[in-house]
């Protein structure tokens, strides 16, 4: 007879890892006992020789598959007099580092909400061991019901016996329930009033003649219409005080969705994994969608149900409801945050909406659906949220223990835990008060959920940035880290990168260390030494953030050395002449004229000057819509030149600008458009060539939102892979400034352990 001592760590709690292992240990014959622990979980077994080595081979190979094992660490202990396997309750006081995040509703609770004579028929709040919401009803942890907001719903003794049952699916299940004893669903009308009856009858028939209807779903509301009502879109668009930017459409299954856009089977596997991310897929355009979804554009953001509320929408057969793609889009004020609230619901969405379809469940954290993609053979992350936050990214070395506050856009916070950072839910733009209001209470709630105790705050330099006003004001030690190297090391730290590398940063804007606007930076360096090898010549921004609103300031702004009398006219045309004759007063004067060397300006002026927006809702539409209309047939490039100064290499983007304008005589817009994509990707390889001459790194980083753009990433990952270098890109995490809170933490932590404020400066 032999014991053994294991300590598992990892995303093992709330995937039903306990259940496994008593039934594992069952089937092998092994007395003992586990608990959730600390670190995970945490487990003594006893048996004979033979049983042990099988139990610990059987372990991995057939955990579930929601689970994530790190680490198994097993210790030799003496027997002792025991004749069974028992769960026992977790160890209170201390907690798991691995809050998991919520589990898309599993194939076998659907099959049971459809079937007729399951105790758990049109049960649509159905969710089992392995399914079900996880952190965002989570109050504390460890994981277990009476820490959640199920606490509430205490379970009937029919449920009881299956939660006792080792045999059974539900075994240890915590968020499990019936309709008998769990939560129930409900319909109101747009003032928030009960209206008795079926909910989805309701919500049905209100869809179907092309209303709009709040959905209360996993991590906040959502509002809902018919994505085949050109009406019902616009009118949801207006209503929500919403730009141009495209909205997802979450479709019936499987077979719906392949029918209305192109399908891989990596992108198959993600949109029916647990998580249930939006994924951009190119639009097959079959007409069942409403233009005004995503108008123009190629691509759609598509997901699947992922909870049996909208499970209940698409296949109800008894109101006939019919309903095979639905717009879902984030149940707030365009830039505010996610309402979780019912009463809140009630009051601010009720002019938005037609009634409300939702539960008497409540929601602890507002989690923000995912947006992902394919590139490069991977998935990369556009917004990190629901299904993925707040599960660890493990950076291979322990941290400091800080806060990184992220930066202004986007806003993600982190906060670290030995090798674990911890990102949290999208959390929105902090210009807004109430975003910048939930924030700050999101990051005390975060920091008593994971029992995380900061010695620091990492934020952007920017000095008006929410984020930077928030460490500067917090009782924490803080360091300021330059927004386009947090950029470069989020990818060091996503990827663990050792060794030096070269980072390109092409993004929208971050504050520069001379006071200046960067965003088109090319860096090389490790750890805490980086020096700035290149960069695009500042070019003035007129207005400073209305030229992010305006492109069409950013046009002129390329050109205004050379002049445009074509350009000229089309802002004359546009009546918008007589405000550049003011602009260009106050560039001479140097009022509000902030300069930049940002690629994402760059591209918003290209796209500007060619015929894309002049006036942009949102940072990247102009972008967008340039990458969008490039013909990838098309063939040619412009000239750039490199110069060397005493502060590094230099390329000039007024002279690319220049070549524009006078092509736009000869060519379509598409085959400029693919001609500027082509010498941006070139001057990347060739910039990167350069600084391989002077340093010998060979591998290279792409970062920042400007690498978002397909397009432009095919092109300078494949120009790179050819000259030789290895190109890094992480998944799941977003290059954009939803990704950034990694890399302040990873190089703050640096800065921290060398004692040094500027990574410039420091010698090697
Ligand atoms: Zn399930
Ligand atoms: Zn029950
Ligand atoms: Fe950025």
């Amino acid at each position: 007879m032999e014991r053994r001592h294991l300590d598992i760590s990892g995303l093992v709690q709330g995937v039903g890892f306990r259940p496994f292992l008593y039934n594992l240990a069952a089937h092998e014959g092994i007395t003992g006992w586990v608990r959730n622990n600390f670190g995970g979980v945490e487990l003594e077994i006893q048996g004979e020789k033979s049983k042990i080595s099988s139990f610990l081979k059987n372990l991995p190979l057939q955990a579930p598959a929601a689970a994530v094992i790190d680490s198994v660490a097993v210790v030799d202990i003496p027997a002792v007099s025991e004749s069974k396997f028992v769960i026992l309750t977790s160890e209170s006081g201390q907690i798991s580092g691995s809050p998991l995040p919520d589990q898309g509703i599993c194939e076998t609770c659907m099959e049971e909400i459809r079937n007729q004579t399951d105790r758990r028929s049109r049960y649509f709040l159905n969710s089992c061991i392995v399914c079900g919401p996880r952190f965002t009803i989570m109050e504390d942890l460890p994981f277990d019901r009476s820490r959640t907001s199920m606490v509430k719903f205490p379970l009937c003794s029919k449920c009881q016996a299956e939660y006792s049952s080792p045999g059974d699916r539900r075994f240890h299940a915590q968020t499990m329930a019936c309709p008998e004893c769990g939560p129930s669903l409900w319909f109101a009308d747009s003032e928030g009033e009960m209206v008795p009856g079926d909910p989805f009858f309701h919500a049905g028939k209100i869809l179907n003649n092309g209303g709009i209807i709040g959905i209360k779903g996993i991590g906040g509301y959502h509002l809902a219409c018919l994505a085949s009502s050109e009406q019902a879109v616009a009118r949801l668009r207006i209503l929500k005080g919403r730009d141009n930017r495209a909205f997802a459409v979450m479709f019936r299954d499987m077979e719906t969705l392949k029918a209305e856009c192109e399908v891989s089977d990596d992108e198959a596997k993600v949109l029916t994994s647990a998580a249930r991310p939006i994924l951009l897929l190119k639009q097959i355009r079959t007409g069942r969608i409403a233009h005004s979804v995503n108008p123009d554009l190629k691509e759609l953001g598509a997901f699947l149900p992922y909870t049996g509320i909208h499970l209940g929408l698409f296949t109800m057969d008894d109101n006939d409801s019919g309903i095979s793609a639905l717009v879902m889009t984030s149940g707030n004020r365009s830039g505010e945050p996610l309402t979780i609230d019912d009463s809140l619901a009630f009051q601010e969405l009720t002019f938005m909406v037609d009634g409300f379809l939702g539960h008497n469940r409540p929601i602890l954290w507002r989690c923000d659906d995912s947006v992902m993609r394919f590139g490069q053979g991977k998935l990369l992350g556009i917004r990190r949220s629901r299904g993925y936050a707040p599960a660890p990214v493990k950076v291979g070395r322990s941290l400091v223990p800080l806060l990184a506050c992220g930066a202004q856009q986007k806003n993600v916070f982190a906060l670290t835990k030995g090798e674990q950072v911890f990102l949290s839910p999208h959390q929105g733009d902090l210009d807004q008060l109430e975003t910048f209001i939930s924030y700050q209470e999101t990051i005390l709630r975060f920091q008593r959920l994971l029992q995380c105790k900061p010695e620091w705050a990492i934020h952007d330099l920017h000095p008006d940035y929410n984020s930077t006003m928030f460490a500067r004001n917090s009782s924490l030690k803080t360091i300021g880290v330059q927004h386009h190297l947090a950029h470069v090391n989020t990818v060091i730290a996503a990827c663990q990168i050792e060794g030096p590398v070269i980072g390109v940063a092409f993004d929208g804007s971050g504050y520069g260390t001379d006071g200046k606007i960067w965003g088109g930076e090319f860096f090389s360096g490790e750890g805490a030494c980086w020096k700035r090898n290149a960069f695009f010549s500042y070019y003035p921004m007129p207005g400073g953030e209305g030229a992010v609103r305006e492109p069409w300031r950013m046009a002129a702004s390329y050109l205004q050395p050379t002049g445009s009398e074509r350009f000229l006219n089309r802002l004359a045309e546009k009546k918008l002449a007589d405000q550049w004759t003011a602009l260009r007063k106050a560039i001479q004067l140097g009022i509000n004229t902030p300069y930049t060397s940002s690629v994402g300006r760059l591209f918003d002026g290209v796209a500007a000057l060619i015929g894309g927006p002049l006036q942009v809702g949102y940072e990247g539409e102009a972008a967008v819509w340039l990458e969008n209309i490039a013909d990838n047939t098309a063939a040619g490039i412009y000239r750039y030149h490199i110069d060397h100064g005493e502060d590094g290499f230099r390329v000039d983007p007024g002279d690319i600008v220049t070549q524009v304008l006078e092509d736009m005589d000869f060519c379509e817009k598409s085959v400029i458009s693919m001609k500027f994509h082509r010498t941006m990707a070139a001057l990347i390889g060739e910039m990167v060539e350069k600084i391989y001459a002077q340093t010998g790194y060979k591998q290279v980083v792409l970062s920042g939102g400007v690498f978002q753009n397909r397009l432009l990433l095919d092109l300078a990952v494949e120009i790179l892979h050819n000259e030789g270098f290895e190109v890094f890109l992480p998944e799941q995490i977003p290059l954009n400034d939803g990704g950034i809170a990694l890399g302040q933490a990873w190089l703050g932590n640096l800065m921290i352990e060398r004692g040094i404020t500027d990574v410039f400066s420091s010698s090697r």
